[in-house]
This record gives structure tokens, sequence and C-alpha cells, in this order.
């Protein structure tokens, strides 16, 4: 394993997890995490040397993002979002889109954002609605993406939309500018609560060719080929985190929960079995992630679906180990006087993300069975 895992879990301890109870409790967004991590440039993990970034790789933002997340999944989601949307530019931007973003965003000046979701296409990212229509003043874009996250923190968002030229996707870097508002105080998630996810509204927003992510109606091959390996891998080290954080809390609980007689709660041995899943589910969902990333990485024909799958076991394991962790820290998980309960309205965030949990498991039993998937 490279060494950024640990070096960004000691980041995270000491300029994100400070500021976590406030993100959920007051449903902020994760300014003070964000500041840190403009500061240390971290925005430009997957920028390329040459335009002044980290030129870091797959394996490094699963890294990286799970180590956040182990802090604060709502920092990890919205840095894992950035990341993705900064990696499609690198791919598929053209040189004067990577030369006016790219420094921006390895400076830690910029951050990006996804809006893929309409609430006509549901948890399926390539059906959009949103029009793009070629007008004598140029292009001109209307719709409404549903869920936005770090909406209004954004200074750009990929967006994909029909294209206007064919048969086919187009993806947009779409600045925060005139036409484009946002329903804001419309979050109110169970979790994930500083995530700022809200609508956001395009009204003949005035758009210039030079705002395309590579050529017309190629949008589906990225999303494919690029987005998805990274969004994908990206939501296993958010909820491996999740599990993780949730793991290491209820056993160290365990351990400090004294009764009169001296014993603690982890010498009973019903506990002690609930301790066993809790760890063995985190720590296989931890291998997992990492191991598809390596593959990723590695360029092995198997990867997307080591990818999808260790997506829907880290799904499931975030759901799993954060219920069991409820039941070992009783009374007191229930009346929230640990993160646990936190970690598990997080953690059902997990299965209905686009591509929900539900969706993928159809694709992986396609892929297995040699069936085209969409
Ligand atoms: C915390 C959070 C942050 C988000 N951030 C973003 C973001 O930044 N950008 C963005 O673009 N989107 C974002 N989303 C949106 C997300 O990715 C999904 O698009 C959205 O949650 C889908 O909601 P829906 O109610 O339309 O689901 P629906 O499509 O109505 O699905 C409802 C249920 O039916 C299941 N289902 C639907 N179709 C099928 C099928 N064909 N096969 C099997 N099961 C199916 C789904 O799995 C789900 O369980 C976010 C969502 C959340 C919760």
């Amino acid at each position: 394993m490279s060494n950024i895992y640990n070096e960004m879990l000691d980041f995270a301890k000491q300029n994100i997890a400070p500021y976590t109870d406030a993100v959920d409790a007051d449903a902020k967004y994760p300014v003070d995490s964000f500041a840190a991590i403009k500061k240390e440039k971290l925005t430009g993990l997957l920028v390329p040397k040459e335009y002044g970034g980290m030129g870091l790789n797959i394996e490094d933002h699963a890294q990286t993002v799970l180590a956040f997340a182990s802090s604060c999944a709502t920092t990890a989601l919205c840095y894992m979002m950035h990341n993705v949307a900064t990696n499609c530019i690198a791919t598929h931007g053209s040189e004067e889109m990577k030369n006016e973003l790219l420094p921006k965003i390895a400076n830690g000046e910029i951050l990006l954002a996804l809006a893929y979701s309409e609430s006509g296409t549901g948890t399926h990212f390539y059906l959009p609605e949103i029009k793009v229509t070629r007008t004598d003043d140029g292009l001109i874009m209307n719709g409404r993406k549903s869920f936005v996250t770090s909406a209004l923190y954004a200074d750009y968002y990929l967006l994909d939309s029909n294209s206007p030229d064919g048969e086919g996707l187009d993806n947009w870097i779409v600045p925060a500018s005139e036409g484009v508002t946002f329903q804001e105080s419309s979050w109110n998630g169970l979790g994930m609560r500083g995530n700022a996810s809200m609508p956001m509204v395009l009204e003949n927003v005035k758009i210039s060719e030079k705002n395309r992510v590579g050529e017309a109606t190629t949008a589906g091959e990225q999303i494919f080929n690029t987005v998805a390996p990274f969004f994908i891998l990206g939501l296993s080290a958010v909820y491996t985190g999740v599990a993780l954080n949730a793991s290491n809390t209820i056993i160290d609980y365990s351990m400090n929960r004294k009764y009169s007689d001296e014993s603690a709660l982890c010498n009973i041995p019903t506990v002690q079995n609930h301790i066993s899943e809790v760890y063995t589910k985190s720590t296989a969902a931890k291998h997992f992630t990492l191991a598809a990333a390596k593959s990723a990485l590695n360029g092995d024909e198997d990867a997307m679906v080591q990818i999808i799958s260790a997506r829907v076991n880290a799904s499931q394991a975030a759901v799993e180990v954060c219920t069991k962790a409820m039941k070992i820290g009783g009374g007191t998980a229930y009346a929230k006087r640990i993160i646990i309960e936190r970690l598990l309205r997080d953690a059902f965030a997990a299965q209905i993300m686009a591509p929900s949990t539900d969706v993928l498991s159809i694709w992986l039993g396609k892929a297995l069975t040699n069936q085209p998937i969409p």
C-alpha cells in the first residue's frame, strides 16, 4: 500500500475530525475541512504534475477518500466528487480547458461538483432530460438537476445533458454563473447532513462550446470509462470509512463501558461475537476496496467488476456494521451519546446513491455471466 493512506488518516484526524459533529448537528457544509484540504492543495490530487498538481492515481484517490471518511463521511463524499470531476477534465478536457482550470484546482483555488441526477432519471445517470439548444445567441441550457452535493460551495459543476449535436450525451463544465440557482435549504437528509445536496435550476444559462468536455456526443463513454470507476470506487471508499469508524468506535466503547463489578462490556461473550463480526466486515470492506483500486491501477481486465463488487459489499457492510454497533452500544448508542447513530444515518445513503446497489447488483450479475450492461 502506498503511504498516502496513513498520511491522510493523520491529516483527517487533525483537520477534518474536529468539525464532524458540527457538520452533522448543524447540517453545515464542511467549510473548515475544505479550507485545510485546499491549503494542503489536496484538491490537486488527480491533477497531472505538468499542470501543477500531485499527479496521483485511482489508488491514491481511494486511499485518500477512505482516510477522510474514517473521520467524516460528508467531507469524504464532497471531496470524492471533486476528484471525479477533476479527473474527467484531466482525461477528456481540451488543452484550453485544462490550462484554464487544472492549475487553479491544483492550487486549491477552485472546487468542483457533479450535477448528474435528475428526478426524471432517478438512479440512472445516463438518461438526462436537460436541454441544450443552439440559438442565434449561442448555446442555451435549461433544466433541473435534483441532487447536487457541494451546491453553492463548488465553483464549477460537471453536468451531463443530451447533446445538441446528435444522438448521445455531452458533459459540460458549468460555472455557478447567471441563470444557475440552487433550491437552498432543501437539503435535510437523514444522514450526510452537511452535504448541501440540493436541486440546481438552469434557466437560459449561456454556455460556450469551450465548456464542453471532450468531443460532442461522447459523454456516455466518458461516464462509463472515466467517471464510473473513480465514482463507484469512491463510494466504496466513503462507506468503508463509515464502517471502519463504527467498528473502531464500538470496540473502544466496549472496553471502556464498565459495570459495578468492574467487568467491561467487552467481557461478555455475545458482545465478543458481535465485535468479531463488525471488525471482520469493516476490515474485509477495506481490503476489498483497496484491492479493487489496485486492480484498476494495474488495468486488470476485471477491474470494473471488482470495483462494483467492492462498492456493493462496502454499502452492505456499512449498514450492517453500524446496525450491529448500535446493538453493542445499547441505550447509550440509542441516546446518541456515542457517534454510532450518526454513522448509521450516513451509512443508509450508501445503498441509494446512483448507481444504487440494486442497480449495481444487476450489472454485476450480468457482467459475471457475459451479458451486456448499459
Ligand atoms: C447524500 C446524497 C448525495 C447525492 N449527491 C449527488 C450529487 O452530487 N450529484 C448527483 O448527480 N446526484 C447526487 N445524489 C443523487 C443520487 O445519486 C441518486 O440519483 C438519487 O439518490 C436517486 O434518488 P431517486 O429518489 O430518484 O431514486 P429512484 O430512481 O426513484 O430509485 C428508488 C429505488 O428504486 C431502485 N431502483 C430504481 N431503478 C432500478 C432498477 N432499474 N433496478 C433496480 N432497482 C432500481 C433504486 O435502487 C432505489 O432503491 C445524491 C444522493 C444522496 C442521497
